[in-house]
């Protein structure tokens, strides 16, 4: 018997009519199927249910026109059996602690199952980046990492760059901590400025991960690359350098989106020239067919990635889906409904968790290296993202396989054996 001391325990059932879509709830659904699978005993998968520590802050701002204005903010650190906790800061007007929450423990997860040494984190402040200027962001930016300061540190928690957080915001909040604690700390956060301590290829590294997964499975399918047709929704960081990857690599990428609208042309698409004109204009006037995003989802096409936002595969389309792959570059894309339609289909889904980890994988190799003081070349950081990331695909593919499950439920299984290998070796449970 467990007995669970916290306010307000979440109602957990998805039924046929009524689908769960708050991110929490969804994280902790996902722990509780693949807890079950692992026979975990109930009080461990209570622990990975929940973060355990989520700061709330409030704090005072500087407007540019002399006024001042409370921003809310929140940190929440998941599990640091393993090591520290690590994942993004986002701003959005949007953020909640919820959200937060479900974002730290999908950290957990994701480092778990590429074999990083950390726990997870997440971050957010409730804020427009919109709607301020560059010295009222510097502002809110210096202002939150003094909040979190106690919290955070390069053996606690490294912070990272999330939705309308960039490499400068990083910059801005390592100076803060840094002169709050005396001494350079590069450490205390990654994506950062090259010139700051960030890595080499730490740009392209979600995309990269994504596509070595792609790759991967498409070889374990016997497509080769260019056979392959591939529909992109969403054209920024993650989307358009996954087009311009796997293009390269043979495919044919047939259509792709943006928060506007998507192209199609099943001849394939140029995209370079869909580069130049998100750059300078838009997607929209390459002259080809114009589709909806919601179109895009339900191309027939041998790879699809979703790399915009959450909850795009529900079970409204999940049905509709006919790409034989999906690579979730996104977080979030798919909910635990469609999750399991897409299953049943016999779609092989490569999970968020999995799909996109190139990301804190290259973070992870920027902190190490600023904890060495010693730099490495594009060409290393890649070489080792490439065997990490296709070791981490086999791990998963080869426990779906054992187990007869679909590899998110797989990949969660491998993340929680080690959380809770790690805790047991701790004596926490
Ligand atoms: P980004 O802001 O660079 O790009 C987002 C893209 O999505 C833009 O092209 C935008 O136009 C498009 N978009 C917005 N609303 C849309 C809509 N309604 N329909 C279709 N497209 C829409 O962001 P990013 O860094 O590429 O991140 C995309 C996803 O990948 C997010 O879920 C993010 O959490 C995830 N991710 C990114 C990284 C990374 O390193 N960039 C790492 C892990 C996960």
């Amino acid at each position: 018997m467990v007995e669970i001391y916290c306010k307000g325990q979440i109602e957990m059932t998805v039924t046929a009519t009524q689908e769960t879509l708050n991110p929490y709830e969804i994280a902790q659904q996902q722990v509780d199927a693949a807890a079950a699978l692992l026979n975990l005993p109930q009080h461990i998968t209570e622990v990975l249910k929940r973060p355990m520590r989520v700061l709330t802050v409030n704090f005072p701002v500087k407007m540019d026109n002399g006024t001042v204005r409370v921003f809310e903010g929140y940190r929440a650190q998941h599990n640091d059996a393993i090591g520290p906790t690590k994942g993004g800061i986002r701003f959005h007007p949007e953020v909640t602690m919820d959200e937060v929450k479900a974002l730290s423990m999908w950290m957990s997860f994701k480092c778990g199952v590429v074999g990083l040494p950390y726990g997870g984190g997440k971050g957010g402040v409730i804020c427009n980046p919109r709607e301020h200027s560059k010295g009222e962001l510097e502002r809110i930016s210096r202002g939150f990492m003094e909040a979190i300061a106690s919290i955070v540190g390069p053996g606690k928690d490294i912070p990272a760059p999330d939705v309308y957080t960039n490499a400068q915001t990083m910059a801005w909040m390592m100076d803060t901590y840094s002169k709050l604690s005396g001494q350079n700390q590069p450490g205390v956060i990654t994506g950062k400025p090259l010139i700051l301590g960030g890595s080499k290829g730490r740009n392209e590294a979600t995309a990269q991960g994504c596509v070595y997964t792609v790759l991967a499975a498409l070889a374990d399918a016997g497509i080769k690359p260019s056979e392959a047709t591939v529909a992109v929704q969403g054209f920024g960081n993650a989307g358009r350098i996954a087009a311009r990857l796997l293009a390269a690599e043979g495919a044919k990428i047939v259509a792709v989106s943006d928060s506007k609208g998507g192209v199609y042309n099943a001849q394939g698409l140029d995209v370079a020239k869909l580069e130049e004109l998100k750059d300078n204009a838009s997607i929209q006037d390459y002259g080809t067919e114009l589709i909806s995003n919601e179109q895009l989802l339900e191309l027939d096409v041998t790879v699809l990635i979703p790399a915009a936002l959450e909850n795009v595969i529900t079970s409204k389309n999940a049905n509709h889906v006919k790409a034989r792959i999906i690579a979730e570059a996104a977080n979030g894309p798919t909910t635990p409904e469609a999750d399991r339609i897409l299953t049943e289909k016999g779609i092989l889904v490569i999970p968020d968790v999995l799909a996109n980890a190139g990301g804190v994988t290259v973070s992870y190799f920027e902190w190490v290296q600023n904890l060495a003081n010693y730099y490495w070349s594009e060409q290393e950081v890649l070489e080792k993202l490439e065997v990490n990331m296709i070791n981490s695909y086999k791990a998963v593919r080869d426990l779906a396989k054992e187990y007869n499950v679909n590899l998110r439920k797989a990949a969660y299984m491998i993340a929680m054996k080690r959380i809770s290998a790690a805790m047991e070796a701790r004596g926490w449970v």
